[in-house]
């Protein structure tokens, strides 16, 4: 694990080039949250951030969560990013304020129910494969179009935006078409179905500066935090 002293700067480097980003877009200096994705390091690394003032932070897995959450300062927020499975939403419901990675419409109203039964309203996004993947989770394109009306049907969860985590393409710059195509797609739903899709939830440590520049409202950052994992 890093020293605390380097996360610290690790966290306000990166604040810096969010906000740099934001200029180039073009963009309001608030319309972005930075996520510190914390998953594989131990409570320390977090509490570290957290002295140094990130609120937010992310993680994959929900054993990870169960172990962290209780473990750490109360008014953290957390997200989930990794797949969910059935069995384990009831378990995630109270440990977090959002869900970015709402990959089928089974999965949807399973959280839906649950929160019900549970008595929360959820939050998540829809993850998108868009280049069609099939190693990868997350709605097809087409597949979501057809599915759209039953999503937005469901009355507990409460759809916030779309997320994406692009194929690693050779060239970083080639990746901006991934979220240019994410955000025509999202305008393209909410002209089709009249709905508010605000959120978009894309740009990891290698390429959240031009996710940031095409529009993302919320990245989820890393090893550019913590260092590289595993290593
Ligand atoms: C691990 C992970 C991240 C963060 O990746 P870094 O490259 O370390 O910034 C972001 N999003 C998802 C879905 C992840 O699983």
């Amino acid at each position: 694990m890093l020293t605390s002293e380097a996360i610290e700067r690790n966290l306000k480097a990166v604040h810096e080039r969010v906000r740099a980003a934001l200029e180039r877009g073009g963009r309001g200096e608030d319309g972005v949250r930075l996520m510190a994705v914390s998953k594989t390091w131990p409570a320390e690394a977090v509490e570290a951030a957290a002295e140094a003032g990130q609120t937010l932070f992310g993680e994959n897995r929900v054993q990870e969560l169960q172990e962290k959450v209780p473990a750490l300062p109360g008014h953290l927020e957390w997200h989930l990013i990794g797949h969910l499975q059935k069995n384990k939403i009831r378990k995630v419901l109270p440990l977090v304020s959002e869900i970015h990675s709402v990959d089928s419409l089974e999965l949807a109203r399973q959280i839906d129910r649950i929160g019900g039964e549970e008595g929360v309203h959820p939050v998540g996004y829809l993850e998108i494969n868009l280049a069609g993947e099939s190693t990868k989770y997350g709605f097809e394109p087409g597949t979501l179009e057809a599915q759209m009306e039953d999503l937005l049907g469901l009355s507990r969860l409460e759809i916030a935006g779309l997320m994406i985590i692009p194929p690693l393409r050779p060239e970083l710059e080639a990746t901006r078409r991934d979220f240019v195509a994410l955000r025509e797609f999202r305008d393209r739903l909410e002209a089709k179905f009249g709905v508010r899709l605000p959120g978009l939830s894309m740009g990891m440590s290698h390429d959240f500066e031009i996710a940031i520049e095409e529009g993302s409202t919320i990245v989820r950052v890393g090893s550019a935090i913590f260092g590289p994992r595993g290593g």
